[in-house]
């Protein structure tokens, strides 16, 4: 049904353990992406509900599959944390290329005190979110299946317990990185480097230079991280944890925890429950990727000179371009949302004009930029106080004169908090009608489609969500 690669449990054994997920009671499935699974080659014809229920909770290990979890470090809103790793996650092998992983499937060595479970919660925010950012063309992380286990967790409440299975284009993060650079281990660097470099960036292989290879590498993180955010700020999403451990060096989205898209728009906006300072707020995530990225460069110091200071002052000559580039794709993909396929600096004020206004209007930020079609061609309705946007629209009518493709950049349908957690709170009482039909919806968020009307519709003021949570 597979055909496991197990690329990374070749490595040494010292970036994993080999671990079997825990049992289940009562495994169940709840959903499946059969079309994700066909794009993947995995051929589950005639396998029966139960049998994948069975796969993907990890109570039955196909042959080629070789299950780790792997080892990593982290700086944890800011601190550093020498030894994290996968505490609730299995990865079960490679398919043509991709990482199929178990999360929430038991503990293993690296699970501290936690016990290595899931709540269905985290799950079906993890599959809709993670699924909804496929379809809006943000790099990401997959969502294959979902699975209850008959058990209970216990959270914030008694939670029924579910496995998510994630597709992911490699499980290497920053923290990775660290793990090694922190015991010294510059053997081990190395072969991560490679590794990762096959895995992502294959091009650079033929940089022979170790020192030219490893600075290419941070810079082709760089660009795609400074890609990555750009394109979440452009769509007002906030990840909540840039933990990093949960910063991908292949650039694309991954664990998806208190992650949520902002209805109301506000430039320092918050919603995860542990992040007291708003360190990982909305406007902030731009400067913590950069911030994240010097951190893989501290971790390659040594492969680029023996002596630290000769090293630093390479790495040093780069930083700049790669600061700089994470503001100007920002500016890029905001440019984008009007109409402006050429931005400059000047036209910042633009962009900032218009953010400002929706702040202080607290409107929707997904349909004020939905609605601009609307307010160029003097269709005013979506926009109080319209005079306070005056000189907006002069700058930006001297910039553009063509928005007909703006409903192909500028979504109508985002998962909204306040839908995921109705489908969670239906699913906890054993209904997935929601989340079905956001799954669904979700698949063509450009489109109008009154099917999908309520979607679309921002929450009342009593069904706002103000704070989400880890879940683990
Ligand atoms: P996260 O915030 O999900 O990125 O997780 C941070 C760290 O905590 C990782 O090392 C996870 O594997 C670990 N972790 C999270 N939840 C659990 C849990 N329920 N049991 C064991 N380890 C966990
Ligand atoms: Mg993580």
């Amino acid at each position: 049904m597979i055909n496991f690669f197990n690329s990374y449990s070749k490595l040494p054994e010292r970036f994993f353990e080999r671990v079997s997920p825990a049992k289940f009671k009562n495994p169940k499935l709840i959903s499946f992406n059969y079309k994700l699974a066909a794009e993947l080659k995995i051929d589950v014809e005639g396998v029966s509900e139960k049998e994948l229920a069975l796969i993907f909770s990890g109570q039955k290990i196909l042959s080629g599959s070789e299950p780790i979890s792997t080892a990593y470090a982290a700086h944890q809103f800011g601190h550093f944390v020498p030894q994290l790793g996968d505490g609730r996650a299995h990865l079960l092998g490679e398919v043509n290329g991709f990482d199929v992983q178990l999360k929430g499937s038991g503990q293993t060595p690296f699970s501290r005190n936690g016990d290595g479970r899931s709540g269905l919660g985290p799950v079906i925010r993890e599959y809709l979110v993670s699924e909804a950012m496929y379809h809006l063309a943000v790099p990401t992380t997959r969502a294959l299946s979902a699975v209850t286990t008959g058990e209970n967790v216990f959270r914030q409440n008694v939670e029924p317990g579910a496995v998510f299975t994630r597709i992911a284009p490699s499980h290497i993060r920053v923290g990775t990185f660290q793990y090694f650079a922190c015991h010294n281990d510059f053997e081990g660097l190395k072969e991560l480097l490679a590794y990762s470099i096959n895995r992502h960036y294959p091009n650079l292989e033929a940089i022979e230079s170790l020192p030219l290879r490893v600075i290419s590498f941070i810079q082709s993180v760089g660009d795609a991280q400074a890609k990555l955010i750009s394109k979440w700020m452009a769509l007002g999403f906030i990840h909540g944890v840039m933990n990093t451990d949960n910063y991908s060096v292949g650039g694309f989205t991954i664990d998806y925890g208190p992650c949520a898209f902002m209805d109301e728009y506000k430039e320092h906006k918050v919603f995860s429950s542990i992040d007291r300072h708003g360190r990982y707020s909305y406007k902030n995530q731009i400067h913590i990727g950069q911030w994240n990225l010097l951190r893989l460069a501290d971790c390659l110091l040594p492969l680029i000179d023996e002596n630290k200071d000769v090293a630093i002052s390479k790495v040093e000559k780069i930083i700049p371009t790669i600061i700089e580039k994470f503001d100007n794709e920002y500016l890029k993909s905001m440019g984008s949302k009007f109409g402006i396929l050429n931005i400059i600096d000047s036209d910042k004020t633009l962009v900032n004009d218009f953010l400002s206004y929706i702040e202080e209007e607290e409107l929707d930020f997904t349909l004020a930029f939905r609605n601009l079609i609307d307010l160029f061609n003097g269709k005013t309705c979506f926009y109080p106080n319209i005079s306070k946007l005056e000189s907006f629209i002069q700058k930006w009518r001297n910039r553009v004169t063509d928005v007909s493709s703006l409903n192909t950049i500028n979504p109508l349908l985002i998962p909204r908090n306040h839908q995921i957690e109705r489908a969670i709170v239906q699913a906890n009482n054993g209904d997935y009608k929601i989340f079905n039909d956001l799954k669904k919806a979700l698949q063509a968020p450009y489109s109008e489609n009154s099917q999908y009307s309520k979607y679309v519709i921002p929450p009342k003021l009593d069904e706002r969500i103000t704070e989400t949570f880890c879940g683990t």
